[in-house]
């Protein structure tokens, strides 16, 4: 990635980065899970989980075998579709990929309209969803403007966390410790209160608890980049840019619809890249330019087709900067270090200069950007331009072997009383984004701390 420094934006209110995230709603593939199931842990096959989806789900758009409709989660469909994205659509099926109304329901693969963690067009954050309706509980307390600076043991039994709030420190105690910080928090945490890598806490003059030389490795993530897209001949016939952007927001306002009511990317795929693929290798995002997006993404009017391998392997880490839980740690996403990751993307990216340039546009295309199609010019521009799409997983990998920090049963193995329950304890990444697989980690979670499953 020519050493560079990538911008990795985390949600620190209340609902993590849930409350600043896209609300693109993509549980991920089944293959995905029945691999975790194969990887040794019990209880997290497809059908397993898909109960704990769906229990979470307040679906307004599909209600069958794989959808809940009374869950904590709205989820809807975009609310101001474009034309350019049917024009998309016909593209994706003449490449081979089919429509599929559902990516989340039976098959994954093909092409559509994402589905959004949205109430009548307005957010809703993990906290809208799960926390806000049960404030008043009188056995919840939340306290926010606090940073955990570190979990007390007494031996290998955690007793409870440590907080500043300001110039306050508290402690809290707790019957059982549940960490749900992220995949750059949770790691942080453990090693800083002396779980994690032996060697690695000694450098830090860290009072070692308990080794575990799996905290903070294995880190995953999607990148993406370089964008690969086209202008529009006559961008105003497409409604670029907005015409009168008060009037649009009062319409956002008053009935949720307009030019407005997206955030650009409300349709895509999942494409097997190559005939062998068992299930689609990579996901597909048609970015269509609004003018509040062209701002922020500094692209001219047009579609820009973005996305990334649904799973790749190369392995980075999260590693203490200090012993101070008020420094921020070393991430290492070591992308591109697998040349397996490096040949699905410059097939994928490929695939979108397919796309961009495909006679459906003719008409209304002026200039397509993009690498091209020689292997060598594809690196090079993804090496200078990829960028996270902040799916961070894994760095407290679930699993049963020497390196797996939590069990099957999220627990931290080798401690007593405490648990992981949040989108670092994933054994291998998903296919697609990853809210609604972590809320589903949370779901049962729940239930596991509840004892309702095993
Ligand atoms: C910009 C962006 C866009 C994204 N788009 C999508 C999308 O469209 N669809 C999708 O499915 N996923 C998307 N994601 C990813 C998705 O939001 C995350 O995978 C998911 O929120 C992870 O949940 P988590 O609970 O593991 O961690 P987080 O959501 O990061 O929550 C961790 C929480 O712990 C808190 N915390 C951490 N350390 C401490 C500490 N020391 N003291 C106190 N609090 C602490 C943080 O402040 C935060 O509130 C996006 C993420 C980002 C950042």
């Amino acid at each position: 990635m020519d050493n560079r420094r990538i911008l990795l934006n985390r949600g620190k209110g209340l609902g993590g980065s849930s409350g600043i995230n896209w609300g693109m709603y993509v549980r991920g593939n089944r293959g995905d899970f029945d691999h975790w199931a194969q990887l040794g842990n019990t209880g997290w096959s497809y059908g397993d989980v898909l109960p704990f989806m769906k229990r979470s789900e307040a679906s307004s758009v599909f209600d069958d075998d794989f959808h809940g409709t009374d869950g904590a989660i709205s989820i809807e469909m975009p609310h101001n579709l474009h034309p350019l994205q049917e024009m998309c659509f016909k593209v994706y099926e003449d490449l081979g990929v089919p429509r599929n109304p559902d990516y989340n329901g039976r098959t994954q693969e093909g092409c559509f309209h994402y589905q959004f963690t949205t109430k009548d067009g307005l957010r809703v954050s993990a906290a809208d969803g799960f926390l806000k309706p049960v404030r008043q509980r009188p056995n919840l307390t939340v306290v926010t403007g606090a940073l955990i600076t570190g979990v007390t043991f007494d031996g290998k039994r955690a007793l409870g966390v440590s907080y500043a709030k300001g110039r306050e420190a508290a402690f809290v105690s707790a019957g059982e410790v549940i960490l749900s910080m992220g995949t750059i928090g949770s790691p942080q945490l453990l090693m800083l209160s002396g779980v994690g890598p032996e060697a690695h806490l000694e450098e830090h003059g860290i009072q070692y608890i308990h080794d575990l030389a799996g905290v903070g490795q294995n880190l995953l993530d999607h990148f993406a980049g370089p964008g690969v897209g086209f202008r529009l001949k006559e961008p105003e016939k497409f409604g670029f840019p907005i015409p009168d952007e008060a009037a649009s927001l009062r319409e956002f306002e008053s009935k949720r619809t307009g030019p407005l009511a997206t955030t650009g990317v409300d349709a895509g795929a999942f494409v097997r890249l190559r005939d062998s693929d068992e299930y689609p290798s990579a996901q597909s995002i048609c970015f269509v330019a609004n003018t509040h997006l062209d701002r922020a993404m500094e692209t001219p009017p047009g579609v820009r087709f973005g996305g990334y391998v649904c799973r790749t392997v190369s392995r980075g880490s999260v590693r203490l900067a200090s012993a101070s839980p008020f420094d921020r740690p070393f991430v290492d996403p070591n992308y591109l270090s697998d040349q397996i990751d490096l040949d699905t993307h410059v097939e994928l990216i490929r695939f979108h200069q397919r796309v961009a340039e495909h006679p459906v546009f003719e008409s209304i295309r002026d200039q397509v950007d993009g690498p091209g199609y020689d292997k060598d010019a594809i690196i090079a521009a993804t090496r200078a331009e990829a960028r996270t799409t902040w799916h961070l997983t894994s760095t407290c990998r679930m699993g049963s072997d020497q390196t797996a920090v939590v069990g099957p049963d999220l627990k931290v193995r080798g401690i007593e009383n405490l648990r992981v329950v949040d989108a670092s304890v994933f054994p291998t990444m998903t296919s697609g984004n990853t809210n609604a697989p972590t809320m589903m980690v949370a779901e049962k979670g729940a239930s596991l701390i509840l004892g309702e499953t095993v």
